[in-house]
């Protein structure tokens, strides 16, 4: 959906939204009509509400996917009960968390790239690193240990921005099982006590059982968005970084080098091997994605850049697809004439022995 059609739902939710005053209500129905009126007649569709009781009867009748977007759900937007549409309240929630998430990320990642070029009495590249690792190990914790960490172990300017991805939690944890792969109490995210496809993945591969924590204190949880985006990828990410480590133990692996250019380089002699780790749920999106966020050249610049998909990835996309995510993804890019080296995580470290091989001979 592009920004008017979003700016067009949320004008109409806005109109039936309770406790407004009637001037307001009107005045805000009368934006919903232009918006909706400019709409219509840009799609040739003439038969537009003129006055605000045709209006409220024409979202009430006709279905959305029809007269805003192809996506959206094959229902009214408003119901019988003026009650916006759950789906399309879901949809909104997360397109404003997705925003939220990217800008507080922006902000610290421009925050760090500045401090690094002035202030280099302190490692800004290791702050960054540390900040996205705390957030992606503490998914619940308690408000007096957040406080008191952060105090210990960041500079004053960064610890905002971590306590600005934290709210209150609406829960207690009492004996209760938490997710050991991403620290989520399990009772919250569905009925059947799994977690995330993610999770449930390395919990199987890892033979790690849930968790049990108590506490007593008041509890901050990490916002919907920075979990979604930022904790989940984390997952897979922080793995590779590991197992390289731990392979490669005579080279110098880094995490988010060079602030966040790319998620790992390995150093070798002059070399630099570089890696983007990109875990999205299916090839589609990370196609999009890196049309319309990725700065493609860096992966061209040097020879050895590499965009990498982990493992979990594709056997999650076989088992609920039935479908080979690297295939698809190849057929992509290829048609959107994008050439950048990609490859699976399984075939990394025979990839990088194969580097340093050519490297030595
Ligand atoms: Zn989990």
């Amino acid at each position: 959906m592009n920004s008017e059609e979003i700016e067009l739902i949320y004008s109409i939710k806005r109109c039936f939204e309770d406790e407004i005053e009637v001037w307001e209500k009107v005045s805000r129905c009368d934006y919903a009509i232009d918006l909706l009126t400019e709409k219509l007649i840009h799609d040739r569709n003439f038969d537009f509400p003129t006055n605000i009781p045709s209006f409220i009867d024409f979202v009430k009748r006709n279905n959305m996917n029809v007269y805003i977007s192809k996506k959206l759900p094959n229902q009214p937007l408003i119901n019988d009960y003026m009650d916006i549409n759950e789906e399309v309240v879901e949809l909104l929630d997360e397109k404003s968390s997705e925003e939220k998430v990217q800008k507080i990320m922006k902000e610290l990642l421009d925050l760090c790239r500045y401090k690094n070029k002035e202030e280099t009495n302190l490692d800004w590249e290791e702050i960054y690193v540390k900040a996205r690792g705390f957030i992606s190990t503490h998914y619940v914790i308690e408000k007096i240990e957040l406080d008191k960490y952060l105090s210990s172990n960041f500079p004053y300017e960064i610890r905002s921005f971590i306590s600005r991805m934290y709210e209150k939690a609406n829960f207690s944890l009492n004996e209760s099982y938490v997710c050991s792969i991403c620290g989520k109490p399990l009772d919250y995210t569905n009925e059947v006590g799994g977690c995330s496809n993610i999770c449930n993945y390395y919990k199987l591969h890892e033979r790690k059982a849930d968790e049990i924590r108590s506490s007593k204190n008041r509890l901050v949880k990490l916002n919907k968005g920075i979990y979604k985006y930022i904790l989940l990828p984390n997952i897979g990410e922080y793995r590779i970084y590991k197992k390289l480590k731990k392979v490669f133990n005579n080279f110098k692996v880094k995490l988010y080098p060079n602030i966040d250019e790319f998620d790992i380089g390995i150093y070798y002699g002059d070399v630099t091997i570089n890696l983007d780790i990109k875990d999205h749920k299916n090839p589609y999106t990370l196609v999009k994605n890196l049309k319309e966020n990725t700065n493609l050249y860096k992966f061209n610049e040097s020879k050895y850049c590499f965009l990498v998909i982990p493992d979990h990835r594709v056997t999650i996309y076989k088992q609920t697809k039935s479908k080979n995510y690297m295939k698809e993804l190849g057929t992509l890019l290829r048609n959107e004439d994008i050439y950048i080296k990609v490859i699976q995580e399984r075939k990394l470290i025979r990839k990088i022995d194969q580097i340093v091989g050519e490297i030595d001979e």
